[in-house]
Protein backbone atom coordinates (compact mmCIF):
# COMPACT_ATOMS: atom_id res chain seq x y z
CA UNK A 1 0.00 0.00 0.00
CA UNK A 2 1.55 3.62 -1.14
CA UNK A 3 0.97 5.94 1.12
CA UNK A 4 -1.39 9.02 0.10
CA UNK A 5 -0.25 12.36 -0.72
CA UNK A 6 -1.81 15.25 -0.94
CA UNK A 7 -0.65 16.81 -4.18
CA UNK A 8 -0.01 15.30 -7.46
CA UNK A 9 1.63 17.06 -9.99
CA UNK A 10 1.46 16.14 -13.84
CA UNK A 11 4.12 17.67 -16.05
CA UNK A 12 4.73 16.84 -19.67
CA UNK A 13 8.34 17.43 -19.42
CA UNK A 14 11.30 18.23 -16.93
CA UNK A 15 10.82 21.51 -15.88
CA UNK A 16 7.28 22.09 -16.36
CA UNK A 17 6.55 21.64 -12.91
CA UNK A 18 9.23 24.01 -12.05
CA UNK A 19 8.05 26.90 -14.23
CA UNK A 20 4.13 26.42 -12.98
CA UNK A 21 4.40 25.34 -9.86
CA UNK A 22 7.52 24.87 -8.25
CA UNK A 23 7.19 28.09 -5.78
CA UNK A 24 3.54 26.73 -4.53
CA UNK A 25 5.33 23.41 -3.99
CA UNK A 26 7.88 24.03 -1.76
CA UNK A 27 5.24 26.21 0.70
CA UNK A 28 2.81 23.10 0.72
CA UNK A 29 6.11 21.08 1.54
CA UNK A 30 6.74 23.65 4.19
CA UNK A 31 3.41 23.46 5.54
CA UNK A 32 3.91 19.62 6.05
CA UNK A 33 1.78 18.13 2.72
CA UNK A 34 3.52 15.10 0.40
CA UNK A 35 3.50 16.26 -2.87
CA UNK A 36 4.58 13.48 -5.62
CA UNK A 37 5.55 14.35 -9.43
CA UNK A 38 4.32 12.38 -12.78
CA UNK A 39 6.68 13.26 -15.30
CA UNK A 40 4.84 11.98 -18.24
CA UNK A 41 8.10 12.51 -20.70
CA UNK A 42 12.18 12.65 -20.35
CA UNK A 43 12.42 15.81 -22.37
CA UNK A 44 14.58 14.40 -24.55
CA UNK A 45 13.54 16.34 -27.59
CA UNK A 46 13.80 19.79 -26.38
CA UNK A 47 17.17 21.05 -27.40
CA UNK A 48 19.05 22.98 -30.21
CA UNK A 49 21.72 21.31 -29.95
CA UNK A 50 22.71 19.71 -32.68
CA UNK A 51 25.59 17.54 -31.05
CA UNK A 52 23.90 15.91 -28.26
CA UNK A 53 22.09 12.50 -28.58
CA UNK A 54 17.85 12.14 -27.67
CA UNK A 55 19.07 9.29 -25.14
CA UNK A 56 21.67 10.85 -23.13
CA UNK A 57 19.49 14.39 -23.48
CA UNK A 58 16.82 11.84 -21.35
CA UNK A 59 19.07 11.12 -19.22
CA UNK A 60 20.79 14.08 -18.36
CA UNK A 61 16.66 15.80 -18.02
CA UNK A 62 16.14 12.70 -15.46
CA UNK A 63 18.91 13.55 -13.56
CA UNK A 64 17.91 17.08 -13.33
CA UNK A 65 13.94 16.65 -12.56
CA UNK A 66 15.08 14.87 -9.54
CA UNK A 67 17.91 16.98 -8.41
CA UNK A 68 14.98 19.80 -8.21
CA UNK A 69 12.34 17.62 -6.90
CA UNK A 70 14.98 17.02 -3.80
CA UNK A 71 15.65 20.85 -3.67
CA UNK A 72 11.75 21.32 -3.06
CA UNK A 73 11.03 18.34 -0.58
CA UNK A 74 8.94 16.84 -3.48
CA UNK A 75 8.49 12.92 -2.07
CA UNK A 76 8.77 11.03 -5.34
CA UNK A 77 9.45 11.70 -8.93
CA UNK A 78 7.26 9.34 -11.39
CA UNK A 79 8.55 8.76 -14.98
CA UNK A 80 5.88 7.63 -17.36
CA UNK A 81 8.81 7.36 -20.10
CA UNK A 82 6.11 8.77 -22.99
CA UNK A 83 7.78 10.33 -26.28
CA UNK A 84 8.83 13.65 -25.83
CA UNK A 85 6.84 15.84 -28.71
CA UNK A 86 4.75 12.79 -28.97
CA UNK A 87 2.12 12.61 -26.09
CA UNK A 88 -1.60 12.05 -27.46
CA UNK A 89 -4.82 11.55 -25.63
CA UNK A 90 -5.22 7.69 -25.95
CA UNK A 91 -7.28 5.81 -22.87
CA UNK A 92 -3.53 3.79 -22.13
CA UNK A 93 -2.06 7.46 -21.20
CA UNK A 94 -5.09 8.59 -19.52
CA UNK A 95 -4.98 5.30 -17.79
CA UNK A 96 -1.60 5.78 -16.37
CA UNK A 97 -2.74 8.96 -14.84
CA UNK A 98 -5.64 7.53 -13.65
CA UNK A 99 -2.88 4.90 -12.33
CA UNK A 100 -1.43 8.05 -10.18
CA UNK A 101 -4.17 9.35 -9.04
CA UNK A 102 -5.57 6.20 -7.97
CA UNK A 103 -2.26 5.49 -5.97
CA UNK A 104 -1.95 8.56 -4.39
CA UNK A 105 -5.17 9.87 -3.71
CA UNK A 106 -4.54 13.40 -3.70
CA UNK A 107 -6.65 16.64 -2.66
CA UNK A 108 -4.91 18.23 -5.37
CA UNK A 109 -3.87 17.89 -8.64
CA UNK A 110 -1.55 20.44 -10.96
CA UNK A 111 -0.96 20.19 -14.34
CA UNK A 112 -0.72 22.68 -17.28
CA UNK A 113 -3.86 24.61 -19.01
CA UNK A 114 -4.82 22.64 -22.28
CA UNK A 115 -6.72 25.49 -23.22
CA UNK A 116 -4.21 27.82 -23.59
CA UNK A 117 -4.52 29.29 -27.69
CA UNK A 118 -1.67 29.48 -30.24
CA UNK A 119 1.79 28.73 -29.03
CA UNK A 120 1.52 26.33 -26.59
CA UNK A 121 3.48 22.74 -26.53
CA UNK A 122 1.45 20.09 -27.89
CA UNK A 123 2.50 18.15 -25.04
CA UNK A 124 1.45 20.45 -22.65
CA UNK A 125 -2.39 20.69 -24.38
CA UNK A 126 -2.41 16.82 -24.35
CA UNK A 127 -1.39 16.54 -20.48
CA UNK A 128 -3.64 18.71 -19.35
CA UNK A 129 -6.29 17.14 -21.23
CA UNK A 130 -5.41 13.70 -20.41
CA UNK A 131 -4.94 15.10 -16.20
CA UNK A 132 -8.44 16.41 -16.56
CA UNK A 133 -10.25 13.73 -17.89
CA UNK A 134 -8.49 10.74 -15.70
CA UNK A 135 -9.55 13.81 -12.59
CA UNK A 136 -13.17 13.52 -13.61
CA UNK A 137 -14.82 10.68 -14.28
CA UNK A 138 -12.06 8.04 -14.67
CA UNK A 139 -10.59 8.38 -11.17
CA UNK A 140 -13.84 8.99 -9.62
CA UNK A 141 -16.22 6.19 -11.02
CA UNK A 142 -15.12 2.26 -10.46
CA UNK A 143 -16.79 1.08 -13.73
CA UNK A 144 -13.87 3.24 -15.61
CA UNK A 145 -10.84 0.47 -16.05
CA UNK A 146 -12.35 -2.23 -14.01
CA UNK A 147 -8.90 -3.80 -14.35
CA UNK A 148 -6.95 -1.06 -11.94
CA UNK A 149 -10.02 -2.20 -9.23
CA UNK A 150 -8.98 -5.98 -9.92
CA UNK A 151 -5.55 -4.39 -8.69
CA UNK A 152 -7.29 -2.76 -5.50
CA UNK A 153 -6.88 0.95 -6.94
CA UNK A 154 -10.09 2.29 -5.73
CA UNK A 155 -12.16 5.27 -6.96
CA UNK A 156 -10.77 8.49 -5.87
CA UNK A 157 -12.11 11.74 -5.85
CA UNK A 158 -10.23 15.14 -6.73
CA UNK A 159 -11.02 18.19 -4.76
CA UNK A 160 -9.66 20.45 -7.06
CA UNK A 161 -7.44 21.12 -10.02
CA UNK A 162 -4.42 23.89 -10.45
CA UNK A 163 -3.88 24.64 -13.78
CA UNK A 164 -0.44 26.34 -14.85
CA UNK A 165 0.12 28.12 -18.38
CA UNK A 166 -3.26 29.48 -17.78
CA UNK A 167 -4.70 32.66 -20.19
CA UNK A 168 -7.47 32.80 -17.91
CA UNK A 169 -6.56 33.07 -13.97
CA UNK A 170 -8.67 33.05 -11.36
CA UNK A 171 -6.18 32.11 -8.39
CA UNK A 172 -2.99 33.55 -7.73
CA UNK A 173 -0.86 31.90 -5.00
CA UNK A 174 1.96 33.69 -2.85
CA UNK A 175 4.98 32.35 -3.29
CA UNK A 176 6.74 35.58 -1.57
CA UNK A 177 8.62 33.36 0.88
CA UNK A 178 9.59 30.68 -1.10
CA UNK A 179 10.61 32.09 -4.71
CA UNK A 180 14.24 31.30 -3.26
CA UNK A 181 13.45 28.13 -3.37
CA UNK A 182 12.11 27.78 -6.60
CA UNK A 183 15.04 30.07 -8.21
CA UNK A 184 17.17 27.11 -6.70
CA UNK A 185 15.11 24.15 -8.28
CA UNK A 186 15.01 25.70 -11.58
CA UNK A 187 18.46 26.05 -11.70
CA UNK A 188 19.01 22.75 -11.51
CA UNK A 189 17.51 22.42 -14.37
CA UNK A 190 20.72 23.09 -16.42
CA UNK A 191 20.51 22.05 -19.60
CA UNK A 192 17.14 24.02 -19.87
CA UNK A 193 18.27 26.88 -18.13
CA UNK A 194 20.73 27.36 -21.17
CA UNK A 195 18.15 27.06 -23.71
CA UNK A 196 16.24 29.81 -21.92
CA UNK A 197 19.06 32.46 -22.45
CA UNK A 198 18.61 34.77 -20.17
CA UNK A 199 21.17 36.82 -19.32
CA UNK A 200 19.89 36.99 -14.79
CA UNK A 201 17.36 34.05 -14.32
CA UNK A 202 17.14 35.38 -10.73
CA UNK A 203 16.11 38.91 -12.40
CA UNK A 204 13.78 37.66 -15.06
CA UNK A 205 11.73 35.12 -12.74
CA UNK A 206 11.29 38.10 -10.18
CA UNK A 207 9.82 40.26 -12.66
CA UNK A 208 7.70 37.28 -14.00
CA UNK A 209 6.45 36.33 -10.40
CA UNK A 210 5.71 39.60 -9.41
CA UNK A 211 3.37 40.17 -12.92
CA UNK A 212 1.55 36.74 -11.20
CA UNK A 213 1.13 38.58 -8.48
CA UNK A 214 -1.10 41.36 -9.85
CA UNK A 215 -4.22 42.08 -8.09
CA UNK A 216 -3.42 39.93 -5.54
CA UNK A 217 -2.60 40.69 -2.05
CA UNK A 218 1.34 39.10 -2.22
CA UNK A 219 4.50 40.57 -3.67
CA UNK A 220 5.40 36.76 -5.82
CA UNK A 221 2.99 34.35 -6.68
CA UNK A 222 2.43 31.69 -9.14
CA UNK A 223 -0.94 31.82 -11.18
CA UNK A 224 -3.22 29.27 -12.21
CA UNK A 225 -7.02 28.59 -13.43
CA UNK A 226 -8.31 26.60 -10.50
CA UNK A 227 -11.15 24.17 -10.52
CA UNK A 228 -12.85 22.57 -7.86
CA UNK A 229 -14.57 19.50 -8.47
CA UNK A 230 -17.91 19.27 -6.16
CA UNK A 231 -19.31 15.63 -7.89
ZN1 LIG B 1 7.26 21.48 -21.30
Amino acid sequence: MVEPANVLVVAAHPDDAEFGVAGTVARWVREGKEVVYVVCTRGEKGTSDRMIEPGSLAGIREREQRAAAQVLGVREVVFLGLPDQGLEDTPDFRKKVVRAIRTYRPETVVTSDPYRRYIWHRDHRIVGQVTLDAVFPFARDHLAYPDLLEEGLEPHKVKEILFFGSEDVNYRSDITTSFDVKLAALRCHESQMKELNVPDLAAWLREWSCSMARGADCELAEAFHRVEIKR
